[in-house]
């Protein structure tokens, strides 16, 4: 049975650690509490799987409801994934559930096309930052380690919504 759990924040040193390959039963436990979790926060637009304490890789994804949205995949759930290609580059303003009091500027691919346990998935604009994001998780990496300088790029977060 799915459940929303909690977040994790930083510093917990499980948000540092490189996660391990899911397999198929851990894959389909995990995806469905992040799932639910994502729906719980409402304004959540994506989340990883050891922002739950779970090492494996695994991403949901969902910016369909977020007014940034753009063009979109809806509902998106990455099992094992990997970026295979990516082009451009922009600055855009992240946040992240684990690190709730602050914002910043990171750069990031503009495009990217990312293979999964369930065939390839091609994203761009807010989508495919969002899943940068993510998969960075994925690999014990935080959006303040993206950050070109600490002073300048990053924010204290006012509106608790974006
Ligand atoms: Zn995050």
């Amino acid at each position: 049975m799915a459940e929303a759990r909690e977040v994790l924040l930083y510093p917990d040193p499980r948000l540092k650690q490189v996660a391990a390959p899911a397999q198929p039963a851990d894959a389909e436990r995990v995806a469905a509490d992040l799932l639910a979790t994502m729906d719980e926060l409402g304004h959540c637009v994506g989340l990883a799987a050891p922002q739950l304490g779970e090492l494996v890789r695994v991403v949901v994804v969902d910016v369909s409801e977020h007014p940034k949205g753009g063009d979109h995949n809806g509902r998106l759930v990455l099992t094992n994934p990997k970026v295979v290609a990516a082009e451009g580059s922009k600055v855009g303003r992240e946040g992240c559930l684990s690190i709730p009091d602050l914002t910043a500027n990171v750069r990031r691919a503009t495009r990217i096309s990312v293979q999964h346990g369930g065939g390839t998935v091609e994203s761009e604009g807010f989508e495919a930052r969002c899943i940068q994001h993510e998969l960075d998780h994925l690999d014990g990496i935080l959006f303040l380690d993206r950050v070109a300088s600490i002073v300048d790029d990053v924010f204290r977060r006012k509106n608790y919504s974006d």
